[in-house]
């Protein structure tokens, strides 16, 4: 493994001691980041030009389902339980483990090229252990850092068979890995439970699955709504007060449990990860970005299935803020309309004296681009449990580290490095991408031309199959 030092770049490190640099080289050791900072005296290392280039740590996607890669974008107008129909039902089970394997492979270098360097893949379709060993192995040929999420599938249950709401983690499945090929913490590749919760699991089956994470060490994550329909009414509240939640878990969406709840798995050390791209499309009220600000949480943010929305963290990041910002302003409106926020009606009697501007409602409360860039990067690496590992341009940490071309058009001239990451930044600006100190993609193209001949062709043969085979000629064409 070679040694590495970037010259001169503009760094967005989003470590706190380190901070923003105008100009400053960062040296990468094997798979390390050693020294930040400007001028470094360096020997031996290979040079990588980082003038016109801003430098920042690679991109955390904290929910994606790369099993889904090889259908994505089927369901951008799917509504109400489409998606369960289309998918868990109906597509989910046609999957070979060789359409698992070139998927995730897909996936993985998909994120690659877009500036995500680690991935939740939260792997919902594993009917046999085949399948797993399918999709670690497509992450694994990818070169993408990532956390292996093995959950369940939910098929229609068939006449004498037990609805998946009654069918706890299969335990062997679990051992299997964690005492086999994903027994490190330590390795490109490792393992988490992704657990059906307390919307989609009887309390039993809760009890079950989060005492057999709490016994393998891993990381849960469960997708919560919250609404009317979730099975446990009492949602997180009766697991938290019986002692059985493990710290660390990580509730995906949210958007409709209350307050108390959001605090209580806030306090009890567990993660909440929001996914504008989805929940804006079909759900009324906001991600929960603000509210678990507000009760003392980090706030996460990922973009979930790309059968609907694209998994770009860039844009990921941008539409996140975007839609904190917007429901913060509809909130404020309405407090200024009812008359219950002296501070925003006085910020706007003083802010209209000025003619004609069309100045916001309220700012100054507002989450910055720089706040907003954590989410995406080291608030997310914190959700994996990889915070001391990943996240942030911080020496000793593991060199994920992006360069992006600072005079490309979209750009340029980027005189404030860390807005034009978080507000301007697409994946055609993803210059080079390291991972675990290799390089990955240089120059705008990945490393490995033959992985990615081979991921697309395959892809672009077994999607049309897949949608053949489960019989929607109508949403692939
Ligand atoms: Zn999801």
């Amino acid at each position: 493994m070679a040694d590495y030092v970037i010259r001169g770049a503009a760094i967005v490190s989003v470590d706190p001691e380190i901070g923003n640099l105008s100009c400053g080289d960062i040296l990468v050791k094997g798979d390390r980041i050693v020294a930040v900072g400007p001028d470094l005296a360096v020997e031996d290392a290979e040079v990588i030009d980082g003038s016109r280039m801003i430098a920042m740590p690679g991109l955390v996607n904290a929910h994606n389902h790369l099993w889904q890669t090889v259908i994505r974008g089927i369901g951008s107008n799917f509504a109400g339980s489409d998606y369960f129909n289309y998918l868990h039902a109906g597509a989910a089970p046609r999957f070979t483990p060789e359409d698992i394997l070139y998927s995730e492979m897909a996936g993985g270098l998909a994120s690659i090229d877009s500036g995500t360097t680690t991935v939740f893949d939260w792997c919902h379709n594993n009917p046999t252990p085949e399948h797993s060993d399918a999709a670690i192995d497509g992450l694994q040929a990818s070169g993408v850092r990532a956390l292996f999420g093995h959950g369940t599938v939910k098929p229609k249950p068939k006449p004498g068979e037990p609805h998946f709401s009654e069918i706890p983690h299969p335990r062997a499945h679990i051992e299997r890995l964690r005492k086999g090929r994903l027994a490190s913490d330590d390795a490109l590749v490792t393992l988490a439970m992704c657990v059906l919760g307390p919307d989609y699991a009887t309390l039993d089956v809760c009890r079950q699955d989060f005492a057999l994470a709490k016994e393998m060490g891993l990381i849960s994550s469960a997708h919560v709504w919250g609404r009317r329909n979730r099975l446990n009414p009492g949602g997180y509240l009766d697991l938290l007060k019986e002692g059985l939640l493990p710290a660390g878990h990580n509730a995906v969406h949210a958007n409709y449990i209350p307050d108390e709840e959001i605090r209580a798995l806030v306090e009890a050390g567990c993660t909440i990860t929001a996914t504008p791209p989805v929940e804006l499309r079909g759900h009324g009220v906001p991600p929960l970005i603000g509210r678990v600000a507000a009760q003392g949480g980090r706030p996460s943010v990922a973009n979930d299935t790309e059968v609907g929305v694209g998994g770009d963290m860039f844009s990921t990041l941008r539409l996140s803020l975007q839609a904190d910002r917007f429901y913060r302003n509809v909130q404020t409106q309405r407090e200024l309309e009812e008359g219950t926020n002296p501070a925003a009606a006085a910020f706007e009697a003083e802010n209209l004296k000025t003619i004609g501007t069309g100045g916001g409602v309220y700012q100054k409360e507002y989450i910055t681009t720089g706040e907003a860039l954590k989410w995406a990067t080291i608030n997310n690496a914190a959700v994996l449990g990889m915070e001391h590992r990943i996240g942030s341009l911080t020496p000793g940490k593991k060199a994920d580290i992006v360069l992006l071309r600072r005079d490309d058009w979209n750009l340029s001239p980027a005189l404030n490095p860390e807005n034009a990451v978080a507000m301007f930044a697409h994946p055609g600006n993803v210059d080079t991408v390291l991972i675990d100190g290799e390089i990955r993609k240089r120059h705008g193209k990945l490393i490995d031309s033959a992985a990615e001949a081979r991921a697309l062709s395959e892809i672009r043969s077994r999607g049309p199959r897949l949608m053949a085979d489960a019989g929607y000629p109508d949403i692939a064409w």
